[in-house]
């Protein structure tokens, strides 16, 4: 789960991460008062999406007065900003971040992410700050620094002053640029963080070192235990079909093809794109019923499938282990005339009871065309949508 970069900085700043003061603003008044309350010569009007490379695009403004925050804020509110993060449909702003402006010295990279390979946090930094970490990792890979942090010890200081060295913070600041990292480590623990970005941190002529921009991910997993989390999702970010799914307990993930796809179990999901991909077709989307799917869930599913407009056809691949796949099959066939479904429908069933499965599907006396395979059945769909 995402949130916007000013819930991101209240949630660090709790632990202690320097940060800028700075307000949220939905509307052009509430910008110009809440930059009257900083009370500083330069405030910065500051998109709020759930994406990063907003300040290319426009999304971050340096205002010198009220009357800049008025103009600033007019004109990104409202406004539909395209970034390389947001694809090219872009995001609406309905909130602005009025920050302090501050004088910058350099900008850094600071980011803690769960490293796979190891299973153990890592701590990455980099003096090229401000401009994508990926682009630094392509461009100039020696100039990312890492330390990996044991799980049982946390990070260490020495780790943090050893990063701080490597990525040049001036000596005199270094103890504070270990605080901030030490912080954020923090931070990232208590609040089952997946990324804490940021970047860039700064380091300011009058010699603070400061986050500039936050971004956190949380694991989703996790989110039982942080209320306070959850409470700052903002539903304007999230797909809509996505939401849905969850209300069902269904594992969705919107995509970009044509054909819709209802799986059981994310391995067999995965494998399903991949091979709808092979015979030359494209998933409409990720769905995984999981195991004990209900043919209440399967309408739903059904349902969340048939509301994207670029679907054309359905495949449904299901293993029936503890599942039946006469329960499926019936709940298939509900779904179907619940729905009036139209668009071609392939199914392949296997496991438990899949003989009955079969015949309530030909029985049916719906248009479903049954499949033999995964590869029997992901042919013939290709060929249906096209
Ligand atoms: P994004 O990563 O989405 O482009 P950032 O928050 O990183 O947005 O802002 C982009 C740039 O704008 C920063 O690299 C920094 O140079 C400048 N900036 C952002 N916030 C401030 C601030 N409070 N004071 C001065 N400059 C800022
Ligand atoms: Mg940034």
């Amino acid at each position: 789960m995402n949130i916007h970069e000013y819930q991101g900085k209240e949630v660090l700043k709790s632990y202690g991460v320097t940060v800028p003061n700075g307000k949220v603003a939905f509307t052009v008044e509430e910008a110009v008062a809440a930059a009257q309350e900083l009370n500083s010569p330069v405030a910065v009007v500051k998109a709020q999406i759930h994406a990063g490379g907003r300040g290319k695009a426009g999304g971050v403004k340096v205002a010198k007065s009220l009357d800049e925050v008025r103009i600033y804020a007019g004109e990104i509110l409202g406004k539909t900003l395209v970034t390389h993060q947001t694809g090219p449909e872009g995001k609406v702003v309905r909130r602005l971040l009025i920050e302090e402006g501050c004088q910058i010295d350099k900008e850094y990279y600071i980011g803690f992410v769960v490293d796979r390979g190891t299973g153990r946090i890592v701590l990455m930094g980099s003096e090229e700050g401000g401009t994508e970490i990926e682009e630094v990792a392509a461009r100039s890979p020696g100039k990312i620094f890492k330390e990996t942090v044991d799980p049982a010890v946390g990070l260490q200081s020495f780790q943090a002053r050893r990063l701080a060295y490597n990525i040049s913070i001036p000596n005199e600041l270094v103890s504070k640029a270990v605080k901030f990292m030490q912080a954020l480590y923090s931070a990232f623990v208590d609040k089952d963080c997946s990324i804490a970005e940021i970047n860039p941190l700064v380091i300011t002529k009058d010699g603070n070192v400061l986050a500039l921009d936050a971004k956190l991910n949380f694991d989703s997993n996790a989110l039982f235990r942080h209320q306070d989390i959850q409470d700052l999702r903002d539903r304007d970010e999230d797909d809509e079909k996505e939401i849905e799914a969850s209300l069902y307990d269904l594992s969705y993930i919107a995509l970009d093809g044509n054909i819709g796809c209802m799986v059981n179990g994310a391995g067999l999901a995965m494998a399903t794109m991949d091979i709808i991909k092979y015979y030359g077709g494209e998933p409409a989307n990720f769905l995984d019923v999981g195991g004990g799917a209900t043919a209440e869930k399967v309408t739903g599913a059904f349902k969340i499938i048939l509301s994207d407009p670029k679907v054309r056809g359905i495949f449904i691949n299901i293993f029936g282990g503890i599942m039946h796949c006469d329960v499926i099959a019936s709940g298939v066939v509900e779904a179907a005339r619940q729905l009036g479904l139209t668009k071609p429908l392939v199914v392949r069933l296997e496991g438990t009871n899949v003989e009955l499965g079969k015949q309530i599907l030909s029985g049916s006396g719906l248009n479903i065309v049954s499949a033999d395979s995964m590869a029997d059945g992901a042919r013939k769909i290709v060929a249906l949508v096209q």
